[in-house]
């Protein structure tokens, strides 16, 4: 059940409804849009249902949300879903996801050394791109296969962010290293192999840093809105969603890029959407049309992995853009956002 409040409402109106909900055991989810407030109820419907909610001073109207993403949801949620990461450095530049601007992340797929990842960063930065990424733990295939730099990797990313003032986002793994990589990251990544870990879902709900969740090899959009909510219903509400391509037959791409994901998602849902068509497609000649696509599809934001050497890379080179391409691709999807109102 979704209580939608006035515009007008105020904090002790709020605090009345909450204090009600606590009565009957109930638990409540408040998230506070720049337009108004819409507080979630989280337990059994039937009890939920018995009561008069839209009788409280400063209650809008009362849905009773369908889906099981009660807060995932489109439906009760008027506004979609800003994010808004605030500056690096005082004075610096903020950088607001689910808005007019297409937010290009981009970066090595792993940190592999202090120096790539400055070049990259500053690479990135002067194409026009607003949030470096890079991976210090890295989900491999094969225990014999580069596990990124871990520890270390993470303190060259806190450095490159300090100094070039540049937003950054990488992965976790592992619930023992959520304030690790919370103490660095603006935005925390759970890979395509953890969409389904609930307990790191359940820890990444309890931080107030974005959570950039990937869809998973063989799971549904259902279920990654489900792995959503997992993180909205222990309080975060800064939650992002990534198609990086399925598991099909065919082995011409490395996974299916779902762009149909991107305008479901969105009808479904008031999440932002990301779309990676570096994993989506695994080969760099797919990365650029699929990068446009994906911009003309409505994504809020696109995530390609470049390298400087792709032949040489410690893991995903085949699909990494050489940083000439990445300047291309900078171009071409600002004039596939200009075409629709937006920018990049
Ligand atoms: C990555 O972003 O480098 C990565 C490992 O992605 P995924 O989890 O989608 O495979
Ligand atoms: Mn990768």
């Amino acid at each position: 059940m979704i209580i939608v409040l006035k515009k007008k409402a105020t904090e002790r109106q709020i605090q009345h409804i909450v204090a009600a909900v606590h009565g009957w055991k109930l638990k409540v989810n408040i998230s506070r849009g720049t337009e108004r407030t819409v507080i979630g109820l989280i337990g059994d419907e039937r009890v939920i249902r018995s009561k008069p909610l839209d009788m409280f001073p400063g209650v809008e109207s009362v849905l009773s949300v369908l889906k099981p993403y009660k807060l995932a949801a489109a439906e009760g949620h008027p506004e979609r879903t800003r994010i808004q990461l605030p500056p690096v450095h005082r004075g610096g530049r903020p950088v607001v996801i689910g808005g007019p601007q297409v937010v290009v992340m981009a970066g090595p797929c792993a940190i592999e050394s202090r120096a790539l990842l400055f070049d990259l960063g500053r690479r990135v930065q002067q194409a026009g791109g607003r949030i470096l990424r890079a991976g210090a733990f890295k989900p491999r295939t094969s225990p014999y296969s580069f596990q990124g730099l871990g520890v270390e990797g993470l303190r060259y990313l806190a450095e490159v962010r300090a100094e070039l003032g540049l937003h950054v986002i990488t992965e976790v793994m592992d619930t023992r290293d959520v304030e690790l990589v919370a103490g660095v990251a603006d935005v925390l990544q759970v890979g395509a192999r953890n969409m389904q870990n609930f307990n790191l879902l359940k820890a990444l709900g309890r931080l107030r840093k974005p959570v950039m969740i990937k869809r998973g090899l063989a799971n549904t959009l259902e279920e990654l809105l489900m792995s959503a909510e997992y993180v909205l219903s222990e309080g975060n509400h800064d939650v992002l969603l990534c198609e990086r391509g399925i598991r099909t037959f065919e082995p011409l791409t490395r996974n299916t890029l779902d762009l149909s994901a991107v305008p479901v998602l969105q009808r479904e849902s008031h999440l932002p959407v990301i779309v990676d068509p570096s994993h989506g497609t695994g080969h760099w000649d797919l990365v650029v049309p699929m990068a446009r696509a994906a911009v003309a599809a409505g994504a809020d934001g696109i995530m390609v992995e470049i390298h400087p050497h792709p032949a040489e890379a410690l893991s995903d080179g085949s699909q990494a853009l050489l940083p000439k391409n990445f300047v291309k691709m900078m171009q071409a999807l600002r004039a596939v956002a200009r075409a629709l109102g937006r920018n990049v």
